[in-house]
């Protein structure tokens, strides 16, 4: 009857979007600086909800208080974060559950947005006192091996690299730059330093030694480029035997990312696009923007390989992957131009759907790879 029919229709609908994901979208706004404070910058965005982000603009500076000259914008996201929000909140919220999913042999990413000075790098790595996601991700991970000891042996590779200039460096150990090929598992950076990691301690130190490697700006030596990207991968290998004896082996990848400042880079129609583009303003946030509409518009054809950046997320950001945003934000009047832009963006990001993350797992069968050894060993113990 009606009830039958009605549960079948739900079980297609659910077989259709069992297959489809989207990217989860978070918001962070940083406290005021205190210079900004100084030099006598407004507040111009509220969180309220942990929810709702309110845009004020000021149209004009001496007439603020005539209500009828400000605009208020309202957005929404999957959560937003006040100012007061801590470290270990916004991991929580944004990644605790791509850390599972990496040790179940799932691929994760989290990236940071948003213009110069907004909160991304302060978010991914942090400082001593206040570590990052890019930390905390690494610490609850070993927390959690420890706690599966049991269940089999767990691996952990970090490797940490940068796209500057449409030029791919391992931070880890500078030298040359690195040549991006195709393998099967998906675009790799050939010679890329696996650092196996074994304890939380010596993460925080070779992270923060890793970021002093970025590029820094030619005119102000100490300070990374505001068109520098960092990318954090985590590969943790997973070896286990099912009741067969036989392996079953998964490899999960998280990649943490801290972009470029996004000022100016993000155009949002084609004629600024390539007026920047003439300009070289950063081309791995300009192709971003590009693969971010062709998804939303569901096109046939995403152009990832229009940058080095693109190449890198292309399992990110069309393959099987569970995707997050944290889109960073100043809360100050100066900084109206580049707030509403980045929430701009974040706002469409939250449109894009991927795939549904898959495991990658491969088994073994007994017999197989290990028949050889077991047979090698038994003739050795044979001959004793
Ligand atoms: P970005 O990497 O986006 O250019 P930073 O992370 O370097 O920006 O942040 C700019 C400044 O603001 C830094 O001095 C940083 O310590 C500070 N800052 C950013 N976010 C926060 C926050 N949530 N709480 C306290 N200070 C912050
Ligand atoms: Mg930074």
């Amino acid at each position: 009857g009606n009830g039958a029919r009605n549960v079948s229709e739900a079980e297609k609908l659910e077989s259709l979007n069992a297959s489809v994901s989207r990217i989860l979208v978070f918001v962070r706004l940083r406290p005021m600086g205190k210079k900004e404070r100084e030099n006598g910058s407004r507040c111009c965005v509220k969180v309220l909800n942990k929810r709702d982000v309110y845009l004020t603009e000021f149209t004009n500076e001496n007439d603020y208080l005539r209500l009828k000259r400000l605009r208020v914008r309202h957005f929404t996201f999957d959560s937003s974060f006040p100012e007061t929000t801590t470290q270990q909140e916004v991991y929580s919220t944004t990644t605790g559950d791509l850390v599972e999913a990496v040790l179940e042999g799932r691929n994760g990413s989290v990236f940071c947005y948003g213009a110069t000075g907004a909160g991304k790098t302060y978010t991914m790595l942090g400082t001593m006192e206040n570590p990052g996601v890019m930390v905390l991700a690494i610490k609850d991970l070993f927390a959690k091996v420890r706690q599966r000891s049991l269940d089999g042996n767990h691996v952990v590779h970090l490797s940490y690299l940068e796209v500057y200039n449409e030029t791919v460096r391992d931070l880890l150990s500078p030298g040359r730059p690195l040549i991006l090929r195709e393998d099967k598992q998906g675009i790799v950076a050939a010679g890329l330093t696996q650092y196996r990691a074994y304890s939380t301690d010596e993460v925080m130190a070779l992270l923060q030694r890793g970021n002093q490697n970025r590029t820094t700006e030619p005119t102000r030596c100490n300070e990374t480029s505001s068109r520098s990207h960092a990318i954090l991968q985590v590969i943790v290998e997973y070896k286990t035997r099912d009741a067969s004896m036989n392996i079953i082996s998964r490899v999960g990848k998280l990649s943490l990312i801290d972009l470029a400042g996004s000022e100016r880079a993000l155009a949002t129609d084609q004629r600024t696009l390539r007026s920047l583009e003439g300009a070289n303003i950063n081309r791995s946030l300009l192709a971003l923007s590009s693969c971010i509409n062709a998804l939303v518009e569901g096109k046939k054809h995403i152009p990832y390989r229009n940058s080095k950046l693109t190449q890198l997320l292309k399992d990110s950001l069309g393959g099987s992957c569970n995707t997050v945003m944290i889109a960073n934000i100043s809360p100050s009047s100066q900084s109206f131009g580049e707030t509403q832009n980045t929430l701009h963006w974040a706002d469409r990001a939250k449109e894009i759907r991927v795939k549904e993350c898959e495991v990658n797992e491969e088994v073994v069968q007994v017999g197989e790879e290990e028949g050889a050894d077991q047979a090698k060993l038994l003739l050795e113990l044979q001959k004793e």
